[in-house]
């Protein structure tokens, strides 16, 4: 498809980027799976020479990630740690990087275990509030990372705020837009200067790839990514690609169901007596819920809740009670899964740290899949009324 600025996003989702087979009018991409192609004289090629370099099947995804997103370029990689590392080469020692202080915790360990020995400097606040950024930045403030809504706190980062802060200090404004899709939110018409995904959870969206993508619509920041991709290798294979891409054509439809069963289980969970706390954006006390209408389309599947007690045995308890609900790491597939952060995906975080930030023994968070919210009402209503 050629002319592409009117469609709208959900068309995009299918066509974004897109163009059939120019070989044999194939609707999907085929699955390149070659490491070469030949080349007719030294040089002489259709524009492939080496997979790490580029491969179609890999070049179709990045073309719709960069179309999904408002962007121009799109890289793919093996996992969206891969993706954060190459962002992360982008830097030099003595580098300094301002983060949310509630990041997700592969993020934070690359951070913290791997860059910081390599020179890099990193700061961790509470990126509700800008002034809390203004007072960290310096000359030798490179990158603002933001996450939004927060994993798995839901706390929710205004991101044109956070894009002015970094213009001034002239640094880059990353952010993960793993949790919203481009469906919710597009960080870079928001002024965004990379947009980063786990395509592993929303955008794959079956729980059956890991991988990770980058989006930028600057052409230097682009260029300096594509070396990075290409010399550091962190790329991803084609029937990853073409698992991804498959799952981004229904991501539209997907992320309607997933935000209609979020608010069911939202408000069911609110109204239950054996639970303390939940964190959705959708609720009007959310203290980030004016920015999230403000930036979010709409307000996403995850859900965060405390136990009533609050102590480790009674959040194991309500997990291991669930039957439609998966307790597994990892989110944003059609089925429904349970976690407890504490134990699983923050596990890496010093317990002190956790604590500040609301990851208490007695939370577990919720990917809200695309099953029939009945069931899963009645599956969490089951685990609830069994604690004591
Ligand atoms: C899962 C996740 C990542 C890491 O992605 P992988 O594909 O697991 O490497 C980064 N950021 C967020 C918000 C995530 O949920």
């Amino acid at each position: 498809m050629k002319d592409q600025s009117d469609l709208k996003i959900g068309t995009l989702a299918i066509h974004g980027g897109q163009e059939h087979d120019p070989s044999t009018g194939a609707v999907m991409p085929p699955i390149y799976q070659t490491s070469t192609y030949a080349q007719a004289a030294p040089g002489v090629h259709k524009g492939y020479e080496y997979s790490r370099t580029g491969n179609p099947t890999r070049h179709a995804l990045e073309k719709s990630i960069a179309s999904l997103e408002g962007g121009k370029y799109g890289l793919a990689f093996g996992s969206g740690l891969a993706a954060v590392d190459c962002v992360l080469k982008m830097l030099k020692p003595g580098d300094e990087i301002i983060s949310t202080n509630d990041l997700y915790g592969g993020s934070y360990r690359q951070f913290t275990k791997i860059y910081q020995d390599f020179g890099l400097v990193f700061h961790f606040t509470a990126m509700d509030d800008a002034a809390n950024v203004e007072k960290l930045v310096n000359d030798k403030t490179k990158l603002i990372w933001v996450e939004t809504p927060t994993n798995p706190m839901m706390n929710v980062i205004d991101i044109e705020a956070m894009a002015k802060v970094a213009k001034q200090a002239g640094a880059m404004l990353v952010v993960d837009n793993t949790f919203a899709t481009p469906i919710l939110q597009r960080p870079i018409e928001l002024g965004a200067d990379i947009v980063l995904h786990s395509a592993t959870k929303y955008l794959g969206g079956h729980s059956d790839v890991v991988l990770g993508l980058l989006t930028t619509a600057d052409k230097d920041i682009a260029e300096k990514l594509y070396f990075i991709q290409n010399s550091a290798g962190g790329v991803c294979g084609p029937m990853d690609s073409f698992l991804t891409l498959r799952g981004i054509k229904t991501l539209d439809v997907r992320m309607e169901r997933h935000c209609k069963n979020g608010k069911v289980v939202a408000e069911y969970l609110r109204n239950h007596p054996k639970v303390d706390k939940v964190y959705w954006p959708g609720f009007e006390d959310h203290p980030g819920h004016e920015v999230a209408k403000k930036q979010m389309s709409d307000f996403g599947g995850m859900i965060s809740f405390v136990v009533k007690g609050g102590t480790f045995e009674d959040a194991s308890k309500v997990v291991s009670n669930l039957n439609v609900f998966t307790l597994a790491e990892s989110l944003g597939g059609v089925e429904s899964l349970a976690g407890h952060p504490a134990s699983m995906t923050h596990a890496a975080i010093p317990v002190e740290e956790r604590m500040k930030t609301g990851v208490v023994d007695g939370l577990i968070r919720l990917s809200v899949g695309i099953e029939d919210a009945d069931d899963l009402i009645a599956d969490l209503n089951n685990a609830l009324n069994q604690l004591g």
